[in-house]
């Protein structure tokens, strides 16, 4: 963002960028700010009134896509229609295409030809949690911005409201810094039991007769999702520590926890849970009883661990 901000001050903005980051919510600020940055004129970023235009969606020389779910072909021509038109407040006309990820390639292709030729005045701010779901083509139309995920200190600030929760630390080093990763986790009331479940599972299940103690049937189908996907990064973790990359890993708070039981598996049983345990995430759909689901991927987990020294 100290790029597009120094870019305007010397009058060198290009006619676009493309913002990535795994975090959507974090892009949604990441692109409001944007506009905010190249349209404002008072620099406040905040109170005048361009800014609050922006902020509440009704100034005339933004435009937001997709309209729907998800950037389509119908999306692509309505840009090329509004890039064509003429600022009315401002000294551009801006075109934000939220999660370009979710596109088709014909939707992109089209998308292409007005980022090749841009209008005079009007910049493309475009956001995709993924880069490799943008067309090569695209890319090399837009000037990459990596957003750094905030700061704890920053998040502190943010989430002031809810620094009192006994999971709020937890919660700021579970998310890596990405805001919608810590809304979601705050809002949860089960996380913090399902951490709890996730780690005990991963560190202390030993043999296949305590499977019963961690298999509670009154879980709901939400909380049996988190369990399990709080365990596959736990898991992933695990992975890491055996690569010798502990600055990458995840869990930090549990950090002694995974390296002392780091020894028990090997790589390929590691690789093996995972895949089990994406698997699981397939099938839970069908109408299997979750509690059983869950048992017999807590009892596969044991195989594979003994099956995979
Ligand atoms: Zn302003």
């Amino acid at each position: 963002m100290q790029n597009i901000l120094h870019q305007k001050s010397q009058g060198k903005l290009v006619s676009g960028y493309l913002f990535s980051c795994p975090d959507k919510v974090t892009l949604n600020e990441v692109l409001t700010l944007g506009a905010k940055i190249i349209l404002c004129n008072e620099n406040s970023l905040d109170n005048c009134p361009t800014c609050q235009k922006i902020e509440c969606g009704s100034h005339p020389d933004v435009c937001v896509y997709p309209k729907g779910d998800a950037f389509n072909t119908q999306d692509s021509q309505d840009v090329i229609d509004d890039a064509n038109k003429k600022p009315i407040l401002s000294n551009y006309k801006l075109i934000l295409i939220k999660n370009l990820n979710n596109s088709s390639e014909q939707s992109q292709n089209k998308l292409l030809k007005i980022l090749e030729s841009p209008p005079k005045n009007t910049i493309f701010l475009v956001s995709t949690t993924n880069i490799n779901k943008v067309l090569a083509t695209v890319r090399s139309r837009l000037l990459k911005v990596d957003i750094t995920p905030f700061d704890s200190e920053s998040l502190c600030e943010m989430f002031s409201e809810y620094k009192n929760k006994e999971d709020f630390s937890l919660a700021l080093d579970y998310t890596n810094g990405y805001v919608g990763d810590m809304e979601h986790i705050l809002t949860d009331e089960n996380f913090i039991a399902n951490y709890n479940l996730a780690k005990d599972i991963v560190t202390k299940l030993k043999s296949s007769a305590e499977i019963v103690n961690f298999i509670n049937p009154k879980n709901t189908k939400s909380q049996f999702n988190g369990i399990i996907t709080l365990m596959q990064s736990m898991y992933g973790d695990l992975m890491l520590l055996k690569a010798g990359k502990k600055e990458l890993v995840k869990n930090k708070s549990i950090l002694s926890d995974l390296s002392q039981i780091q020894d028990e598996f090997s790589m390929k049983a590691l690789t093996n849970i995972i895949k089990r345990i994406n698997e699981v995430n397939k099938k839970q759909y069908s109408n299997v009883t979750l509690s059983l689901l869950f048992e017999s991927l807590l009892t596969s987990i044991l195989e594979v661990k003994y099956l995979c020294r």
